[in-house]
């Protein structure tokens, strides 16, 4: 069986075992106790496992990458096409996601009880996610450069890990093929080893799927969802319409490249999205099925995938821009055009900073909410159903991740692997 059928297989078993927990014992403290001692570690473990090899296969991969490119100009011109399709797909999801939450209007004919209730329950959770001192703004740019290569590691600080493997690759491509060589035969040596680690972890992914899934099944608020499940639609439907329209657009258009074929290759790397909701845990696949499975150059993927992985975060634009107007409809905040202008640019803006991890935009969430003056506290209402929102976009950030991967390679190399369409 193919690995990304047992995936699957996972998936929809873990969650359909979690659900019929989930209503059978409506989460009783039995329930809570198994997904807290038996599922929820195993699952953990796994994504452990994968986002341990993340550093090094960043730092080699990336270093390479550029040192592959050869030259400085060609850096430049790719690191041009790459930035300019991150940041205009970032910028049309989060229009669209602001187009359908202003067509909508979830958030107008929600019960205050059920707000109220809401804010009670997840006022703490909402708390502890708080703004972390020092966690964005300016500080978020300068620390881009890192003082300390080994610490912004150690601290899971991926622009600065990113930083230092570019400056790394340029150094690599200035110095000449015979200094250069050693680094490289090392730096080559270590993203072979990361792939054979990742390769392995990946042979227990349905298991750890199964378990993550569950775990959140199990002990999921159904009547949440049931409640908020115009905000649900909005969120998830125009993420599903940019995926399947969007991307296939700019695959066919710009990239030259079958969608569908395209995206059936690529469904190792949407099943890992989805069930991990982490673009850092799902970089590893991304990687290889870029490689492999897309015939995506060694350098454009392994320059463009892990600055995607934490720069290109479409789906969490989208889902900022539709939360901040969603607050605001529910507390009768009217929010102007120009206000409106405000959350897309910062929305683009701070999805470059959220870390590619479960959870990672929240924190950022609330400083947009902040700064167009929207109450912060109202981020309680969503985060009882934000990790099945986060399983969404993030299916979208890695799939991102993808296409600009195709429309570089297609700028850069021409007609290049199995999906595409021009011809030979
Ligand atoms: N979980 C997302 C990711 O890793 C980030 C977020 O939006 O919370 O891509």
């Amino acid at each position: 069986m193919a690995l990304h059928t047992k995936i699957l297989l996972g998936l929809v078993v873990g969650a359909a075992l979690g659900i019929t927990i989930n209503l059978l014992t409506g989460g009783t403290a039995g329930t809570e106790q198994f997904v807290s001692s038996v599922t929820e570690p195993i699952g953990r473990v796994w994504l452990n496992a994968l986002i341990m090899v993340v550093i090094p296969l960043i730092v080699s991969t990336l270093s390479v990458g550029i040192a592959g490119l050869g030259s400085l100009k060609r850096l430049g011109r790719i690191g041009v096409v790459a930035m300019l399709s991150f940041l205009s797909l970032t910028a049309l999801s989060t229009m669209l996601g602001l187009a359908a939450v202003n067509l909508l209007k979830p958030g107008e004919g929600l019960e205050p009880s059920v707000t109220e209730r809401l804010m009670e329950t997840y006022q703490g959770d909402s708390d502890a996610m708080g703004l972390a001192e020092g966690a964005f703004g300016i500080d978020l740019f300068v620390r881009i450069v890192p003082r300390n290569p080994v610490q912004a590691a150690a601290n899971g600080e991926m622009l600065a890990v990113i930083f230092f493997a570019l400056m790394l690759g340029i150094g690599l491509t200035i110095v000449g093929r015979e200094n250069a060589q050693p680094l490289l035969n090392f730096l080559e040596s270590l993203g072979h080893v990361t792939i054979a680690i990742i390769g392995l972890v990946m042979k227990v992914a349905p298991l750890g799927v199964a378990c993550l899934i569950f775990s959140v099944t199990a002990r999921f608020g159904f009547e949440i969802l049931f409640n908020l499940v115009k905000y649900i639609v909005t969120v998830v439907g125009s993420l599903t319409i940019f995926f399947v329209v969007g991307y296939s657009l700019i695959l066919w258009f710009v990239a030259r490249r079958n969608p569908v074929e395209f995206m059936k290759r690529a469904r190792v790397v949407i099943l890992t999205g989805f069930s991990t909701s982490s673009s850092n845990a799902t970089l590893p696949t991304t990687m290889r099925v870029a490689r492999e499975e897309l015939g995506i150059s060694d350098a454009v993927a392994g320059f463009v995938l892990p600055l995607g992985a934490t720069m290109n975060m479409n789906g969490t634009a989208l889902f900022e821009g539709v939360t901040v107007l969603f607050i605001a409809q529910v507390f009768g905040v009217d929010l102007s055009l120009g206000s409106q202008l405000i959350v897309i640019l910062m929305s683009v803006v701070t999805a470059i900073g959220v870390a590619g991890v479960p959870g990672g935009s929240i924190p950022l969430l609330m400083m947009v909410l902040g700064i167009v003056g929207v109450p912060v506290e109202g981020i309680a209402i969503v985060l009882g159903v934000d990790r099945i929102l986060d399983m969404c976009r993030t299916t979208l950030n890695v799939g991102g991740d993808l296409v600009t991967a195709a429309v570089v390679d297609r700028f850069e190399n021409g007609r290049r692997g199995p999906t595409s369409t021009i011809p030979e």
